[in-house]
C-alpha cells in the first residue's frame, strides 16, 4: 500500500472506533474527520495519532483519548452560536474540534510552551475562532462569564467553584471529578434556574487540574 492510501485507511479506522466507542452525533463525527489529530501529536509519538490511547505531549501532559475527545464533545451539545470555555489546553486537539462546532472557543492553560504551541497550530490550521491564553483556569474568565458551555479536560476534586459560576442558566459544563491517581468520574452540569443538575457518564483518566502557572 502506498503511504497516502495507508494514511486514509488509518484515519477511517480512527473514525470506526469512534463511532464503535458509542458517538453518533455526525457533526461531532465530522469535526473528528475533520481536524488530523496527527497535527497534535509530536516526536516519537506522532506515527500513533491514530490509535485510541491517550499519548504523551510536552511538559509531563498528555493529548486525550480520541474517543474521549468524541464522548465529551458529544456530551457538552454544543451549539453553533455558542460561546465555549475550555481549561487545559494541551495540544490544543480538544479546542480545535470544538472551533468545528461552536461559534467561539476561549481555551485556558497553565503551561505557557503548550499554550503557545497550540496557539501556533490554531493559527497554521485557520482556526481563526479560538482564543488561547496563559492563565490558571480554575479561575475561569470572569471578564467573559458568563460561557454557554465549560469544558474541563484535567481532573478536579469538585466542579470548581468559579466555573460552575461562569456557566450561564440552562448552561452545560463537563469535568472529571475525582482523584488525580486513580479513576475519576466524568460529569455533567446542567444550570438550571434554581440550581445545578449533575450527571454520571462514565469513568476517566486525566491529569490533575493544578493551581497556578507552570
Ligand atoms: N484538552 C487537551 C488535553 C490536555 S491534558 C488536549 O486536547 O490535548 C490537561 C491540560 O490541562 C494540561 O495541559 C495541563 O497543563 C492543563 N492544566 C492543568 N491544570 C490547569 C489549570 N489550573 N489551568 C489551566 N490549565 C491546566
Amino acid at each position: 500500500m502506498s503511504e497516502p492510501d495507508a494514511l486514509l485507511e488509518a484515519r477511517m479506522r480512527f473514525i470506526y472506533t469512534i463511532r464503535s466507542r458509542g458517538v453518533t452525533d455526525t457533526r461531532v463525527l465530522q469535526a473528528m474527520e475533520k481536524i488530523d489529530r496527527r497535527a497534535f501529536v509530536t516526536g516519537i509519538f506522532a506515527d500513533r495519532a491514530y490509535e485510541d490511547m491517550p499519548l504523551p505531549i510536552a511538559c509531563g501532559q498528555t493529548i486525550s483519548q480520541p474517543s474521549v475527545v468524541a464522548l465529551m464533545t458529544e456530551a457538552l451539545q454544543v451549539g453553533p452560536r455558542d460561546k465555549v470555555l475550555e481549561i487545559g489546553t494541551g495540544s490544543g486537539y480538544q479546542a480545535a474540534i470544538l472551533s468545528q462546532l461552536a461559534r467561539r472557543i476561549y481555551t485556558l492553560e497553565r503551561h505557557r510552551t503548550l499554550a503557545q504551541a497550540a496557539q501556533k497550530l490554531f493559527d497554521r490550521l485557520g482556526l481563526a475562532n479560538i482564543t488561547s491564553m496563559v492563565t490558571d483556569g480554575s479561575h475561569g474568565l470572569p471578564d467573559l462569564a458568563p460561557f454557554d458551555r465549560i469544558i474541563v479536560t484535567a481532573a478536579a476534586e469538585d466542579p470548581p467553584g468559579p466555573l460552575l459560576a461562569q456557566l450561564r442558566i440552562g448552561g452545560i459544563m463537563i469535568v472529571p471529578v475525582g482523584q488525580s491517581d486513580t479513576v475519576q468520574t466524568l460529569i455533567r452540569v446542567t444550570r438550571r434556574d434554581d440550581g445545578y443538575e449533575y450527571e454520571e457518564l462514565r469513568a476517566v483518566r486525566f491529569v490533575p487540574l493544578v493551581e497556578g502557572l507552570g
